[in-house]
């Protein structure tokens, strides 16, 4: 169960024509015009690899695993350990029993709150996380937080929409029991300092979940590197299947922690006197999880490491660096946050309009986005707005897309402003 060490492509360009061949829904149209999907953080669309591998596993080798004698079910089973070694790989860890397959990254979150912290939180402790969260990242502390009397303390952001050292080494206390941090802000597209985050948390002894639903579509992850305790994210955000999730979390916890969820396949002894339960990372994997999903997020991880992460994030800058250099040149329009490290996600609002009409109007053009709060209300609340709409960006985004967006908003403001 050993996984391979994370291997970086080549340094080169994305073929990015190449790319989009690969995602049959990119050639589709919306309202009569070319699809520009620009709500990647949302959800990404699914390169071919992914599509082909779901029908073929269906086709050939599906069956429940871990539990027949039978060839099918045993060729099923490898196939998902498989897929368990190539996450581990996907994000640097040496020991594929520290990879456990949730639904998604929320689901993830919850299995830390309620496995890992519940059990040692005491009435008066703290939990500390970042006012960026999304609501994944909150809302499983504040329900373990009211079981337990204990309660969340945010840390502030920046006015630029930054994460300072000082002001989480200001608020760690001898109550800290756990820090809870996104690594990318889905709404300001923040790439906080989590190597640093981890390390300050470390020295005071304070367990770290790093939120990677929004960098593991964008930046290299190795946990080796992160000195982070538990990382979550989810495929269906890595070009991978809706329906599966990963949680990384280091093995000695993860064999410390009472198991979370009852049922098949996490039990090694059943009787109704008592129940022993399976090693990790099975013990948390109660029921048939979602073998299909599992096999085809290994793919869609393959398929990403062979672009390469670090030529990803290249890509994604560039078009970034497109956005915040066009999008302003429409009237009215205010750009969210201005932090010196952006994933590819870009947040604004334009000065007489209402969110909900831009996305309204730029469907009409075929453009998808994203308004609302997205899953930030705490963050919107700082920001002193309800609503943003939000671009974001994948592999198969191009600066013409950029264009695109930024002249469609250009005539929106001239003709309904
Ligand atoms: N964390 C962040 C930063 C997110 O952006 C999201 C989803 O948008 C999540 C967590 C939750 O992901 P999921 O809905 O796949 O569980």
């Amino acid at each position: 169960m050993t996984a391979l060490p994370v291997r970086e492509a080549p340094s080169r360009a994305l073929d990015v024509a190449a790319i989009r061949a690969q995602f049959p829904i990119l050639a589709t149209r919306m309202r009569g015009r070319p699809l520009i999907y620009l709500d990647s953080a949302a959800s990404a669309q699914k390169p071919r690899a992914v599509i082909d591998a779901l029908a073929r596993f269906y086709e050939r080798d599906y069956a429940n695993i871990h539990r027949g004698v039978y060839e099918l079910s045993q060729r099923a089973s490898d196939l998902h350990e498989q897929a368990r070694t190539t996450v581990a790989r996907f994000v640097g860890a040496s020991d594929a029993r520290e990879i456990v397959f949730v639904r998604n990254a929320t689901e993830a979150i919850n299995l830390v709150a309620y496995a890992f912290l519940e059990p040692r939180l005491e009435p008066g402790d703290e939990i500390l996380l970042s006012e960026m969260e999304h609501h994944a990242n909150i809302v499983p502390w504040q329900l373990v937080a009211e079981r337990r009397g204990a309660r969340l303390v945010p840390v502030p952001i920046t006015d630029a929409g930054e994460l300072e050292l000082e002001a989480i080494a200001e608020r760690i206390g001898p109550r800290t029991k756990m820090l809870a941090v996104t690594w990318v802000s889905n709404v300001l597209g923040t790439v906080n300092p989590v190597h640093e985050i981890t390390a300050l948390a470390r020295r005071r002894g304070v367990p770290v979940l790093i939120d990677a639903a929004q960098a593991a579509p964008h930046l290299p992850i190795d946990v080796g590197a992160l000195g982070a305790d538990f990382l979550a994210f989810s495929a269906h955000k890595v070009y991978g299947p809706s329906g599966v999730g990963i949680l990384w979390a280091r093995a000695e916890l993860l064999e410390a922690m009472p198991p979370w969820q009852g049922g098949g396949d996490m039990i090694e002894r059943v009787s109704f006197a008592r129940t022993t339960f399976n090693r990790i990372p099975y013990r948390f994997e109660a029921g048939t999880p979602d073998i299909a999903g599992i096999h085809a997020t290994g793919v869609a991880l393959s398929w990403l490491l062979g672009l390469g992460l670090e030529t990803v994030r290249r890509h994604e800058e560039e078009l970034v660096g497109c956005a915040l250099e066009s999008l302003p040149r429409v009237p009215g329009l205010r750009i969210i946050g201005a932090p010196r490290a952006r994933a590819a996600v870009v947040s604004f609002t334009i000065d007489g309009m209402h969110p909900q009409d831009i996305g309204t109007l730029l469907d009409l053009e075929g453009i998808a986005v994203r308004t609302g709060h997205h899953c930030a209300m705490p963050l919107h609340e700082r920001l002193g707005l309800s609503a943003t709409v939000r671009a974001s960006f994948g592999v198969y985004s191009t600066p013409a897309e950029v264009t695109a967006l930024t002249e469609a908003l250009a005539r929106i403001v001239a003709r309904y402003r």
